[in-house]
């Protein structure tokens, strides 16, 4: 099988699954967007993947994809910064990057709200929010009380727009108890922000989970390319 064919099949089986998990919880498919996750893969990958038809893909190191957007710049996609982000790389991320899932906190606002007005662009922000037990030294997102404060900040600094929310399941816990109280604080989000409606949730493991409580963005990664050999630090 060439990587082509094994992409392309993984791509069917991920779409279906997608398909049937909108079923069960009678959602439109159409409603439902799927971002390849392409971290520690090729740029052919990328390439191979828009080729059969996806057009939103996302990267969570600057450093990795910064360079693979560089060398697919001909192709017609969407690129989503979904990881941790540091600041001082914000410069670089709004260089290629539409969307970044992973706002957490207001300096990171600032520094993204600067770089879109110098570089004049129109970045999409999704506010992460942490589903961790508070005070957990779990995953980042900034805590549930402050989803709102951050909300507001995006909303009025220059140059960027609030798209919605964007979570991460704990680690070691069940997905679905969690993206319920996701789809509580989407739904906060909407009330005071109508036009923020995006719902990033959902990986590999547990895309059903998030489809059933909303989620409008799926981030899949290993389902699609296969397995990450090293998780570069
Ligand atoms: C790596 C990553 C994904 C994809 O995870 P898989 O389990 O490989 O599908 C999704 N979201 C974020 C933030 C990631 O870092």
């Amino acid at each position: 099988m060439t990587r082509e064919e094994e992409l392309a099949a993984n791509l069917r089986d991920v779409r279906e699954r997608i398909a049937l998990a909108c079923r069960e919880a009678g959602r439109d498919p159409g409603e439902v967007t799927l971002i390849a996750v392409t971290k520690t893969f090729p740029a052919s990958d990328v390439r191979l993947l828009a080729g059969l038809g996806v057009t939103d893909v996302g990267e969570n190191r600057d450093q990795e994809a910064a360079p693979k957007a560089a060398s697919c710049a001909d192709l017609p996609l969407v690129w989503h910064f979904v990881g941790a982000l540091q600041s001082n790389k914000a410069r670089s991320v709004v260089g290629y990057a539409r969307v970044v899932h992973s706002v957490d906190r207001p300096r990171l606002v600032t520094a993204l709200s600067d770089e879109a007005v110098r570089q004049g662009k129109r970045v999409t922000c999704l506010a992460q929010v942490s589903l961790d037990t508070p005070g957990s030294s779990g995953r980042s997102g900034v805590e549930p009380d402050h989803l709102l404060a951050l909300a507001d900040r995006i909303t009025t600094a220059p140059g960027l727009e609030l798209g919605g929310i964007m979570a991460v399941a704990p680690l070691g816990a069940d997905p679905a108890p969690a993206f319920e109280r996701l789809a509580g604080y989407a739904e906060s989000l909407r009330s005071a922000h109508p036009e923020a409606g995006v719902v990033s949730a959902g990986m590999s493991g547990d895309l059903k989970e998030a489809i059933a409580c909303g989620a409008t963005h799926v981030r899949i990664g290993t389902a699609l390319l296969g397995g990450r050999r090293t998780i570069v630090g």
